[in-house]
């Protein structure tokens, strides 16, 4: 069957057709296996665009089809879609193709030596630690915090949570990757075979190349984690002690560190109700220490177990490694869960949020990394000033290490060894008191404004810029090799214009 393209679509407009094999343009056939559906909004609910067409491509070779066709013309461009929660458009391809990476049918094949698994760069990471985990009692070693994502999508930007700084941010976690670049050609890379590729495409916001395979490291998954939340009053013995943590050497700390800011309040949303891990134990207010700030710090952490411990010896291992810590004793919360049931958390909360209607509304989401030098400064005039009613969502704060990040890959980070993720997960919420969107997009913008205005040495993590010279500034020193690497795979700037990076050319 033929599929044709007769008309430009609008946002939010979806319709798809059964079984078409080829889609038709201007009298230029292109056949696939797939089929081909419309469609054209994100996760973050604020931007919206028109593309021409989503195709579900089946194979690698329906993928580079697709790019090569639109080089023939002059103005197509191609983005890949993984699950579409960028939160900026960055998936989008206004009046272009739009690949559906969820649809090529590779899967998830895990190595019979149990070191890496291949997969496909449209599989959700829950479907990989799914297949991992009960199939070979195996697991990812670097993680996102929600696995609804795709491999591709996580790899295009680094993908990060508690466990980076022991490994590095996932980007640091495969070690070969199959691209269909901008020029049409399927290519294997690794550190050693088109290793330019390689380091471009992980952390390249998709400008390179579409990741088709993905060589994913593995390790023992554990069965269980004590899952532990402490509260800090103090800014400077939270980092203090966080800090301390992360730098530990390997394999004497956690396995997980995170962090983050709520509100000292009662706010069910945005205070202390946030922090408790089952309900059992309550948030007692009557312990935070006085004088207290509008804001507290949460220490999360999480250390794997076997059933064949014995619980004597994980409560050995916890208590050495938080003997030291400098937290509110009374407001220490801990829980024992499936290694599984901690690594999709954030589901649960996501089944939350779509019951009460916030999941599909608006989300003016920003995510930043602070170097450790002005994190305290951030603190101060950030969480403490601008956002001490708190976003309507988690405010996450915690360090990663330099040195886990291989600087030949595409990223952009502040200097020195140690920096932090600030993320500011915001949701809509109905009631009268919460943001607008236009006021949350607004406060994000004053809070760009104010580190630039400090000189704090920042970087946008999942970045977003509508003007080259936002880009250029944001690359720095590296705008010059992403451009050369732009000029080498994609040379018509045909890849991921939801970006707006680089304006396609002929
Ligand atoms: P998409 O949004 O579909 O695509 C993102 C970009 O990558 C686009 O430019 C797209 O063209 C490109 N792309 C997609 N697939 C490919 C491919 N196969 N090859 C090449 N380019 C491709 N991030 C973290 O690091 N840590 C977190 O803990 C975390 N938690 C999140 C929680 C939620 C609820 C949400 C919505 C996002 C979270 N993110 C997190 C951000 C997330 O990693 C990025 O938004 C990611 O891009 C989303 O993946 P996706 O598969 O939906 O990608």
């Amino acid at each position: 069957m033929i599929a044709y393209i007769e008309r430009f679509v609008y946002e939010n407009d979806v319709e798809s057709m059964t079984d078409p094999e080829t889609i038709e343009q201007n009298g230029d056939v292109l056949p696939l296996h797939g089929n081909v559906e419309f469609a054209g909004k994100d996760f973050g609910g604020v931007q919206s665009s028109k593309p021409l067409a989503v195709i579900k491509p089946s194979t690698t070779d329906d993928v580079a089809k697709v790019i090569r066709r639109a080089s023939r013309s002059p103005h197509l461009t191609v983005a890949a879609r993984g699950n579409g929660h960028s939160v900026s458009g960055q998936a989008m391809a206004h009046r272009g193709l739009v690949v559906d990476m969820k649809s090529v049918e590779y899967g998830i094949h895990v190595d019979p030596t149990g070191k890496y698994a291949d997969v496909s760069g449209g599989a959700l990471w829950e479907d990989v630690l799914k297949r991992c985990v009960l199939g070979h009692g195996l697991a990812p070693r670097s993680w996102t915090d929600y696995l609804d994502l795709t491999v591709g999508g996580t790899l295009s930007n680094a993908g990060i949570s508690g466990q980076a700084f022991v490994f590095g941010p996932q980007t640091e976690n495969v070690t070969e990757l199959e691209v269909v670049t901008g020029n049409g050609d399927v290519l294997v890379c690794s550190s050693n075979l088109n290793p330019e590729l390689f380091f471009s495409v992980l952390g390249g916001l998709g400008q390179f190349g579409i990741i088709t395979r993905a060589r994913v490291l593995l390790q023992p998954a554990p069965d269980m984690v004590r899952w532990i939340r402490v509260v800090y009053s103090e800014f400077s013995e939270f980092t203090r002690d966080i800090e301390w943590l992360v730098t530990r050497r390997e394999g004497e700390s956690f396995d997980y560190v995170e962090g983050f800011v709520f509100v000292n309040s009662d706010d069910p949303v945005n205070g202390w109700p946030t922090v408790p891990l089952d309900s059992d134990h309550p948030f007692d207010p009557t312990h935070i220490p006085r004088p207290a700030g509008p804001v507290l710090y949460c220490l999360e952490l999480a250390l794997h177990y076997k059933n064949e411990d014995p619980l004597s010896a994980v409560d050995k291992r916890v208590e050495r490694l938080v003997g030291g810590l400098k937290f509110v004793e009374e407001l220490r919360f801990e829980v024992d869960v499936g290694y599984m049931d901690f690594l999709l958390r954030v589901k649960r909360a996501e089944q939350q949020a779509k019951a009460n209607g916030i999941w599909d509304a608006p989300h003016p989401w920003l995510n930043m990394f602070v170097s450790k030098k002005d994190i305290a400064n951030f603190d101060r005039v950030i969480f403490k000033n601008i956002l001490k009613y708190g976003v309507g969502g988690p405010m996450l704060v915690y360090p990663l290490l330099r040195s886990k990040w291989d600087d030949r890959k595409s990223v952009v980070l502040p200097e020195g060894e140690i920096f932090y993720l600030v993320a500011l997960l915001r949701f809509c919420f109905p009631y009268p008191k919460a943001l607008s969107v236009e006021e949350m997009v607004a406060q994000n913008q004053e809070i760009v404004q104010n580190c630039t205005k400090n000189g704090f040495d920042f970087k946008l993590y999942l970045p977003h810029y509508s003007s080259k010279e936002g880009w250029k500034h944001h690359f720095g020193n590296q705008w010059t090799r992403f451009q050369e690497r732009k000029a080498s795979f994609d040379p018509m700037a045909i890849l991921a214009p939801g970006q707006k990076i680089f304006q396609r050319n002929w």
